[in-house]
């Protein structure tokens, strides 16, 4: 409904409203069903002995009289000068006569009133609503709208729901079991998060986690969104968070969840247009509810974004959100487990193999599988089927992946082969040199604009790094495109990201490491720059063309020698590069344990570079 729509929705039901007030006033009187009579009427009434009760206003003359057959009837009529008028009731014997003021006063005084009111309605239709609708419920000030979802048996969302994120639901796991029994944590000294922030892309379950947590513990849910909380005037969003923590305080153990955190907790920036002080005084607010509170009253604050690295840092201290729980998209297994779950109350026919299209889905998320189960199950029911089957469900694969954004997530199965030579490369040179992070888990599922990664975690922290190290991790980097080289005979884009990172640490060897022989132990850093100009406006360089010249050589001939030194090592291996690359297109994810057991295996020409 657009707003006209609705304004002339509040007006139809205000005329109908005062058409009701206005019958029920004339029911009322018609309720007393006075007859106007005439005055002579009245008198011959009174001089009859039928009066038995009279009523007189300066205007108006009311009363009741016996009728015929034994009925007592009410009668108006409007006073004449009549100086005798009371001595002939006393005389007629009139049971109960009085006088009343007179009240037109006060008619009057309703019926302006009357106005003043229908104004002040009429006024309120039109500009109050108005800036309602703009600025959304703007007169609802400091409450929070939050919602509360007292988890009801029957629709209750436990992490039975959720899958395809078993790391984050190990790590949610602790939450719950502070919600279930906060008073057993406090005994031992243990310390709880107080926020806990979920991270991944839309559509992969976080909101869903969220609410699995107050299920599983079975406390009750408040809900808001970031987006929520900027408002167009200053203080209502910070007021509105004071109010929804003191909400949740008094029904703790609770969970507090609030969605698109980024809204409210992006960055503060100084500087040109930099600041809205509305969402800082939110953010404000948020850290001072979140250092007030004490986990002791069994409140935990989960917050999702997809973009954490938008997040003002003030956010991510310790003592705020100090959990930081990743929701990736799944992968195979995960996608058939939520497809799985999804078709839980679809009828599927004996062909219809959720295996199969999960294998046909990389890249989708969980609200994707959950739109896809939904839309087979409709095209079934359009074309009169008893169940869905295989058919139905791949029809629906394309209409889920129809959007321009969704396209582009879509991996053809020789992009997948590519992808995984490319991963696999990384990964065997990262396993095969000395001094390289070992290798926590590869993946070919997307994630952002990368289409498969390859994760080395550092075991230990480290303040030196040898020469020896920083070329190995640049043939490392140059793994991917060597092995699509040697595989293909043919390159592909999916490899710039790499070059541009090894472009960047070769250069820094050169110019700012010493690390050249060629060049020297001198530095070559080229200008920062004034900071208020930003730094690739003022670049300047302190050396001559020729030094660049010699620069760009060096860092030609460090890269070219780590692109041979990787293309040597992927070339002796080829059949463990091919082991990885099969086991990656067949699982999507493999992790440092079946990389070991790969490794283990004797193959022919395995030897260290
Ligand atoms: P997010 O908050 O990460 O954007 P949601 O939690 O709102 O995603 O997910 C939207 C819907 O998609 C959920 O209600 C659920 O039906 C489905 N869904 C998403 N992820 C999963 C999952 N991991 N397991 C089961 N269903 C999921
Ligand atoms: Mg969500
Ligand atoms: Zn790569």
């Amino acid at each position: 409904m657009n707003p006209l729509q609705r304004m002339a929705k509040q007006l139809v039901i205000w005329f109908v409203g005062l058409a009701v007030l206005l019958a029920l006033f004339q029911n009322v009187k018609s309720v007393q069903q006075e007859s106007e009579i005439a005055y002579s009427a009245f008198k011959e009434k009174l001089r009859a002995g039928v009066v038995t009760e009279v009523t007189m206003r300066p205007d108006l003359i009311r009363g009741r009289f016996g009728a015929a057959g034994g009925k007592i009837e009410a009668f108006r009529t409007y006073p004449l000068p009549d100086p005798d008028l009371v001595k002939e009731m006393t005389e007629s014997k009139v049971a109960l006569y009085r006088g009343e003021p007179d009240k037109t006063w006060m008619t009057a005084l309703l019926i302006n009133l009357g106005w003043v009111v229908l104004f002040f309605a009429l006024w309120w239709v039109f500009v109050i609503r108005q800036v309602n609708m703009g600025g959304k419920q703007a007169l609802s000030f400091g409450k929070s709208r939050a919602k509360l979802n007292q988890n009801d048996k029957k629709k209750k969302i436990t992490f039975v729901d959720v899958a395809g994120c078993d790391e984050a639901k190990e790590e949610l796991q602790e939450i719950v079991l502070f919600l279930k029994d906060p008073a057993k944590f406090q005994r031992l000294g243990g310390r709880i998060p107080k926020g806990v922030l979920l991270y991944g892309p839309p559509g992969t379950g976080k909101t869903l986690l969220a609410k699995a947590v107050a299920g599983e513990a079975g406390v009750p849910f408040f809900s808001a969104s970031g987006s929520e909380f900027v408002e167009m005037f200053v203080g209502v969003g910070a007021s509105r968070v004071r109010d929804l923590f003191e909400q949740a305080k008094k029904a703790a153990p609770a969970v507090i969840f609030v969605d698109e955190l980024d809204a409210v907790g992006r960055a503060r920036f100084a500087g040109i247009g930099g600041g809205h002080d509305e969402r800082e005084q939110t953010l404000n607010q948020i850290l001072i509810e979140l250092d007030g509170f004490d986990t002791k009253e069994g409140v935990i604050l989960i917050a999702a974004t997809n973009r954490p690295d938008v997040l003002d840092p003030a956010l991510l201290r310790p003592g705020r959100f100090d959990r930081h729980v990743g929701v990736a998209a799944p992968d195979l297994r995960g996608r058939e487990a939520i497809l799985k779950i999804h078709a839980k109350d679809v009828k599927l026919g004996p062909d219809a193999d959720l295996s199969v299209i999960a294998r046909r889905t990389p890249g989708l998320v969980g609200a994707d599988l959950a739109n896809l189960i939904n839309e087979s199950a409709l095209l079934a029911v359009r074309r009169d089927k008893e169940a869905v089957s295989l058919h139905e469900l791949e029809e629906a694969i394309d209409r889920v992946m129809a959007g321009p954004s969704r396209k582009s997530r879509m991996i053809s199965d020789a992009e997948k082969k590519v992808i995984a030579y490319h991963e696999s490369g990384h990964t065997l040179v990262a396993k095969m040199l000395p001094g390289t992070d070992p290798v926590h888990k590869v993946s070919i599922i997307p994630r952002g604009p990368a289409l498969g990664y390859t994760l080395q975690l550092p075991t230990e922290d480290r303040y030196l790094t040898s020469k020896t190290d920083i070329l190995n991790r640049l043939c490392v980097l140059m793994g991917g495109r060597c092995a699509e080289e040697l595989v293909f005979s043919e390159i592909t884009t999916g490899a710039s990201d790499d070059l541009n990172k090894a472009t960047s640490y070769a250069r820094k060897m050169v110019t700012e490491l010493g690390m050249s022989e060629a060049i020297g132990p001198i530095i070559y850093k080229k200008d920062e720059g004034e900071v208020f100009l930003g730094r690739d406006i003022a670049r300047g360089q302190n050396y001559s063309d020729a030094t660049a010249q010699a620069i760009d050589a060096e860092v030609k001939r460090i890269l070219g020698e780590c692109h041979d030194k990787t293309r040597t090592i992927l070339a002796k291996n080829k059949a463990l590069l091919e082991a990885i690359a099969n086991r990656l297109l067949e699982k999507e994810v493999v992790d440092a344990a079946e990389l070991d057991a790969l490794f283990a295996r004797p193959l022919p020409q395995q030897a260290a570079a």
